[in-house]
């Protein structure tokens, strides 16, 4: 059986694959089983926030796995505590941490505590949940009801909970706002939506306003978080004090981990909410070595040097190929391209593909990247290059 036939016959088929079989990473740098190499822009989805084959990740993964890979959260887990420290010092906040698995398990942890505080801090409970079209905030029943897109919910799954409701706009959020509104939960920039970001202004305005009302907001930084804005946090960026956050994608450099973060410490308490495998030993460490692989590379000014050096080069080929591409979009190394159609978007991953190019989509037509943090000028060089083969002939 080739590869593909045994995908199909015994993976339950819920994506659309491509069958490169990649077999080894170094760098922003994919090697398949015939040894062709192909540039990542693609950061499997923004999670090999330190690219592929990190030594400083990879050591502390196999030190820790021949260590202790995991106990249960009944025990007091030293990683763990680090890395809740590490994240909170490099957030700004005063805040706590819950560890997870994943974007959506975190969302779910963030939704917990807005309605555990909506239910115990007022007189008439409150429960809703506001969120915005186009948005993306998980695959889990109440993350995928909490996401702004209706084709997501289909009668396939349904009753959804109650309580979530979705706005055209920041402006259309405030008109919204009824007695039992408990949050808004945003993105910074909406990432599967179509690399769309917010200004600061009006987000710095609905923050201000929330706090009045007593709503609380919750930021999403699922893909915005760990320095992909080019903050540790596209809430430091925007420069809000948001009530819960949530982490996860690049946060383990690809070991499993989520992570949802309050200033309202007191609202989950014993028995409230639990993992079993969330912040064990093996994730948090991951975490641990990625921030500092990160942090070093934020404070040598190097990180905000490869952000302006990726947005020169796609700005170019932006302006160079317009019969293609009507702008560019997003912040720091959350990029897109918004194509000019659907076809167009298609064609592009298509042939950068052929072309040893991984980007993703986004939306209906935008061309995402999202490459490593890590990446070097020679990569975002070659990479682009590749692209611009793989567009030429369109
Ligand atoms: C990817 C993503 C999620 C879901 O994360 P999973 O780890 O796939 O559950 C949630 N929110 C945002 C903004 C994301 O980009």
């Amino acid at each position: 059986m080739t590869l593909e036939q045994l995908d199909k016959q015994y993976v339950l088929q819920t994506y659309a694959r491509d069958y490169t079989n990649f077999v080894k990473g170094v760098g922003s740098t994919l090697y398949d089983e015939n040894g062709r190499d192909y540039i990542d822009f693609a950061s499997g989805i923004g999670v090999n926030s330190v690219g592929h084959g990190n030594e400083k990740l990879t050591e502390a993964i196999c030190e820790q796995a021949k260590k202790i890979i995991h106990i249960s959260n009944l025990q007091v887990i030293e990683p763990q505590a680090r890395l809740a420290e590490r994240i909170v010092n490099l957030s700004g906040y005063d805040m706590g941490v819950f560890f997870a698995n994943s974007g959506a398990e975190a969302n779910e942890g963030a939704i917990k505590i807005a309605r555990k505080y909506g239910e115990t801090r007022f007189e008439n409970k409150r429960y809703k949940v506001i969120t915005l079209e186009h948005s993306f905030h998980g695959r889990t029943i109440t993350t995928v009801k909490a996401t702004g897109q209706e084709s997501f919910h289909t009668p396939h799954f349904s009753p959804y909970p109650d309580g979530f409701s979705y706005e055209k706009s920041i402006e259309d959020v405030y008109t919204a706002i009824d007695d039992e509104t408990v949050a808004v939960l945003i993105e910074l920039v909406q990432g599967e939506g179509g690399v769309q970001p917010f200004g600061k202004e009006e987000i710095q305005k609905l923050a201000a306003h929330l706090k009045q009302k007593e709503v609380l907001l919750i930021v999403d930084e699922v893909q915005t978080g760990v320095y992909r804005t080019g903050e540790f946090l596209a809430s430091n960026l925007y420069e809000i004090e948001p009530d819960i956050i949530t982490l996860a994608k690049g946060l383990g450099g690809g070991v499993p981990i989520g992570a949802v973060m309050t200033k309202h410490k007191d609202v989950l308490s014993v028995g409230d909410h639990g993992s079993t495998f969330g912040g064990n030993y093996l994730s948090t460490s991951a975490g641990l070595a990625v921030l500092n692989v990160l942090e070093a590379l934020y404070e040598s000014g190097a990180l905000a040097e490869t952000l302006v050096y990726f947005e020169q080069k796609l700005e170019s080929v932006s302006q160079k190929y317009d019969n293609l591409f009507e702008k560019e979009v997003g912040l720091g190394l959350m990029r897109g391209l918004r194509a000019k159609s659907a076809e167009i978007q298609g064609n592009v991953l298509k042939n950068s593909l052929k072309e040893g190019l991984v980007v993703l989509k986004a939306g209906r037509n935008t061309v995402r990247f999202l490459p490593s943090l890590t990446i070097t000028k020679s990569e975002i060089d070659e990479g682009f290059k590749r692209f611009e083969t793989a567009i030429n002939t369109l």
